[in-house]
């Protein structure tokens, strides 16, 4: 039995056998040509090819998946369309007389070197999509475009990594399971094999080696463990696993409709975290009770530039509708730092988690902000919806956009135009500034919702973008937990709800713990509803949860 030891992404255990992806490879010397013009034209044929791939990509993503995979195939189709792409590639083959192969190589060495130089994770995504393009473009100009999975059973695919193309390409019914050499949680593989619901483990070093093919494999997506020729005891603990698997999925279907209450009468909210309206279909299938962030950022960094009134009013009304008067907060524009939008035309800043982003940036650009709140407004009447505003440190910033809020009502009522009065306004708690005067801005507003991204990541002063600073950033600090208790005590002491929307919401270790602290909501990823709905109607006793509390808080 051979055990290789990697990072679970995508949670599940499957087992088949293991089946190496091999794509094609293709050694590009540098080649001279004499008919510059043919070459030129071969490679334009080529990236025409490449374009129409992309599009009939981007239809299937969307049908299988949603509108969000879709943009990234006409994002990749944007990039090939990108003069300066062409006109480099365009140069090599007219100045230096190469082949369309060769152009394409050089351009992507220069391209790439730049982005790698740069310690971002952005741009390493951006470096992950140009070799997918250049790779695309490659196979064709050399004739070479299969991408299969040669087997007659569904098998765990293993490979280095996996494009976002190959990934929507290969026929998923042959996939059991995803394994990859490297990848991180956040490459396109786990996102989308999280979203297609199909197990996967990064970073397995070994996996790769021949010796393995079509070897019966155990695959824990939770874990991160990937078991080749299983002994008895492993196989036997394996599938008892998968059946248990199988007996929760069925209990936790079975909770649909359920409240998220303990069996001594505490209840918790359990809403959705979405970032488009497509993710609404997610929340509905998996009972979320409302949406406690609508993270309306997604919408501008779509964009080629900034979304018109309308087009976000289309987006709230369809969300709040489609939520039926469930609770829908969305949250006002979160850009800068990790998210940028290149029609924004920030200044770089040598420290961007600390720059002019979120509210800072909304309070500096009013016209921005005030398009978004009209839109908002406008869209209140349709549902149930609720602002939330990101990155408070200051009482002032909070009576700013109250203030904003206030005129673009007024606005709205002198153009005759209906929205609804009683619009929540809440505020996230995500500054150690906030925490600390908690107690003076529960009056300001109707509720908290605590996002402990952002918050662990000022607490500890941890950058949540910088990889290898894992030992030092403890989801589970003392710092985090007693912040998350002074905000919630303040909160309750002005009759005012507080809720948590950060990754820690879903942290099942914690669940018994925020209960005893009297969270009001937990909004979370689709997929964790019905588990924490059943981990919180397990628990029966408050003493014990106000005794855990006290131990992870001392
Ligand atoms: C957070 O900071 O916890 C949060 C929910 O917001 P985001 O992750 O979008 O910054
Ligand atoms: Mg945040």
């Amino acid at each position: 039995m051979i055990k290789i030891q990697g990072k679970g992404v995508s949670d599940g255990v499957v087992s088949g056998p293991l089946y190496i992806y091999r794509r094609a490879e293709h050694r590009v010397i540098r080649k001279r040509v004499s008919d510059t013009e043919a070459e030129w034209a071969r490679f334009q044929t080529a990236s025409q090819v490449a374009i129409e791939q992309l599009g009939t990509l981007a239809e299937k993503a969307r049908e299988e998946i949603g509108d969000e995979s879709a943009l990234l195939f006409e994002t990749h189709q944007m990039m090939i369309e990108d003069s300066e792409f062409t006109d480099k590639i365009k140069w090599w083959i007219f100045e230096d007389e190469l082949a369309a192969e060769s152009a394409l190589m050089e351009t992507a060495i220069e391209i790439i070197d730049l982005f790698e130089s740069i310690d971002n994770e952005y741009m390493r995504a951006r470096v992950a999509d140009y070799k997918d393009i250049v790779y695309r473009i490659l196979c064709i100009l050399c004739g070479d475009e299969d991408v299969s999975i040669d087997s007659e059973v569904p098998v765990i695919l293993a490979g280095d990594e996996f494009s976002p193309s190959e990934t929507m390409q290969l026929d998923k019914s042959k996939i059991l399971g995803f394994v990859t050499t490297g990848g991180s949680s956040n490459s396109h593989t786990a996102i989308l094999a999280r979203t297609l619901g199909i197990p996967a483990v990064i970073g397995a070093k070994d996996v790769l080696n021949t010796e393995y093919e079509g070897k019966e494999v155990y695959l824990d997506g939770e874990t991160g463990e990937v078991i080749i020729d299983a002994d008895r005891q492993t196989a036997e603990r394996m599938q008892r696993k998968m059946t248990d698997r199988q007996v929760m999925a069925e209990k936790l279907l079975a909770l649909k409709g359920l409240p998220g209450e303990t069996k001594d009468g505490q209840s918790v909210l359990l809403y959705c975290n979405i970032g488009s309206e497509d993710e609404v279909k997610a929340v509905l299938e998996n009972d979320g009770e409302g949406i406690g962030l609508f993270r309306s950022e997604f919408l501008y960094l779509q964009k080629e530039d900034y979304p018109t009134e309308e087009e976000q009013f289309a987006v709230y009304r369809a969300v709040a509708e489609r939520m039926a008067g469930k609770r829908v907060i969305i949250r006002t524009l979160d850009i800068g730092a990790d998210k940028q939008a290149d029609y924004f035309e920030l200044d770089p800043e040598e420290n961007p988690a600390m720059g002019l982003r979120a509210i800072r940036l909304c309070l500096t650009r009013p016209e921005v902000f005030r398009t978004q709140l009209r839109a908002v407004y406008r869209a209140s009447t349709y549902g149930r919806i609720a602002i939330m505003f990101p990155m408070i440190t200051g009482l002032w910033e909070v009576r700013e956009c109250k203030r904003l809020c206030q005129e673009v009502r007024e606005e709205l009522k002198k153009e005759g135009i209906p929205f609804r009065e009683d619009v929540e306004l809440g505020i996230m708690i995500e500054t150690p500034a906030a925490v600390m005067i908690s107690d003076l801005l529960a009056p300001e507003v109707d509720f908290f919702s605590v996002g402990t991204n952002d918050l662990t990541q000022y607490m500890l002063a941890c950058d949540r973008q910088c990889a290898g600073l894992e030992r030092f950033v403890d989801p589970h600090h003392r710092a985090v937990l007693r912040a998350i208790k002074m905000a919630a005590d303040s909160a309750h002491r002005e009759g005012k709800w507080i809720g948590i929307c950060g990754e820690l919401a879903a942290d099942p270790e914690l669940t018994d713990v925020f209960l005893a602290m009297g969270i009001d909501e937990l909004s979370v990823a689709p997929g964790n509803v019905l588990p924490l709905r059943h981990a919180i109607r397990e628990m029966d006793d408050p003493e014990v949860r106000l005794t855990n509390m006290y131990e992870r808080l001392k």
